[in-house]
């Protein structure tokens, strides 16, 4: 490859952030053994930080954005992948420390790819992204714990943004009861029609609440963190188990050990970007048999590069449903 390419790209430092859409050299590319054209990138919860600055995620400037990609390999030095092949990358610090998917191609480590199921197009993978793909992880992390549909009702937090979504439509083709909290009561038929059976508002779990409320989840999925976690942990049933992977409401855990030390509540922590390869394709592969397709276009919207920068703002004040994909071929 010889021409230039678009990429958003994140100035910082002294000079102070910004971000762009800029035309980028192949020769400007980071280190690694394969070269993606990227067909379709997303803007994610962390992405939307990096572009605000909001948040400091981005490691090194300039830095291209986009934590996830799937594209096709264009040239390839690894033993494992070769031209043509259909790759998905979620993760590894690329977007944060590793020029990432926001851009028409992104030079990787094979390593950190993996191949792209045949049941997905690149956009039905990109509107699952690594959102969808941490929402499986948290699937997987309550049934490693031994909830099953028969265990009783499971709660999912932050229920209209990425993880929440994918979370929902999984767990309810899985034949769980399914009850979404919402900031967003206007997206009730959006939550009811991915599967959930009962929503309740996000303000039921934002007040400063006892250490045990009464029991009533046999798993929680939680993105938010904060005082809506501690409050998820004190409703927990005896023995139930919470994945928790976000901080939507905040880093903070405000909560007391009683729900673990009386009631045996297993928390249990979820992170997508440097999970070991293998349960990367055993999600992967769950997505293709566990989610239904059909819903993946009712919480996808799609953007241009360009739309990147102001729909991150958008995105961190919580306005964007489900998920959001940027096609670039
Ligand atoms: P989104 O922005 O798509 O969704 C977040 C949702 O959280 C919002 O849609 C909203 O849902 C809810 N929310 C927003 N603000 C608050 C608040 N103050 N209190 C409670 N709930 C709130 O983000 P994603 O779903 O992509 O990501 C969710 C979280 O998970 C983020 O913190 C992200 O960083 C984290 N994450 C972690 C990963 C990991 O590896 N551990 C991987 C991917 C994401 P509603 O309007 O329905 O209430």
């Amino acid at each position: 490859m010889s021409e230039n390419f678009r990429a958003v790209l994140i100035s910082g430092g002294d000079s102070g952030h910004s971000a762009e859409v800029a035309d980028v050299s192949p020769a400007q590319l980071p280190e690694g053994d394969v070269t993606v054209r990227v067909a379709c990138s997303t803007l994610n919860y962390k992405d939307a930080l990096a572009i605000t600055g909001r948040g400091s995620v981005v490691r090194s400037f300039p830095m291209v954005p986009g934590i996830d990609f799937a594209g096709t390999v264009e040239e390839s030095a690894n033993p494992d992948f070769a031209p043509g092949d259909r790759v998905v990358l979620n993760g590894w610090g690329v977007g944060e420390r590793h020029w990432g998917g926001l851009a028409e191609y992104a030079r990787v480590k094979g390593e950190w790819l993996i191949p792209l199921e045949e049941a997905f197009t690149f956009e039905q993978a990109m509107s699952i992204g690594t959102a969808g793909y941490t929402a499986m992880l948290c699937v997987m992390a309550l049934e490693r714990h031994g909830v099953t549909p028969d265990s009783g009702e499971v709660l999912v937090t932050g229920a209209a943004g990425g993880v929440g979504s994918v979370a929902i439509a999984v767990l309810a083709k899985l034949g769980y009861r399914v009850v979404a909290v919402t900031g967003r009561p206007e997206e009730s038929d959006y939550l009811t029609g991915l599967g959930a059976t009962r929503i309740l508002p996000r303000s039921d779990f934002t007040e400063s609440g006892k250490p045990l409320a009464k029991e009533q989840w046999a798993g929680a999925i939680d993105v938010a963190g904060g005082r809506v976690l501690a409050n998820v942990c004190a409703q927990m049933k005896y023995r139930s188990v919470v994945a928790a992977c976000g901080l939507a409401a905040g880093m903070d855990f405000p909560a007391t050990v009683a729900p673990f030390i009386l009631r045996g509540v297993t928390l249990a922590g979820v992170d997508s970007v440097m999970c070991p390869v293998d349960e990367r394709r055993e999600a992967w592969r769950r997505l293709a048999t566990d989610l239904d397709p059909a819903l993946l276009e009712s919480m996808t919207e799609k953007i241009t590069l360009d739309d990147c920068i102001p729909v991150a703002d958008a995105l961190l004040d919580g306005t964007v449903r489900g998920r959001v994909i940027v096609p670039l071929t």
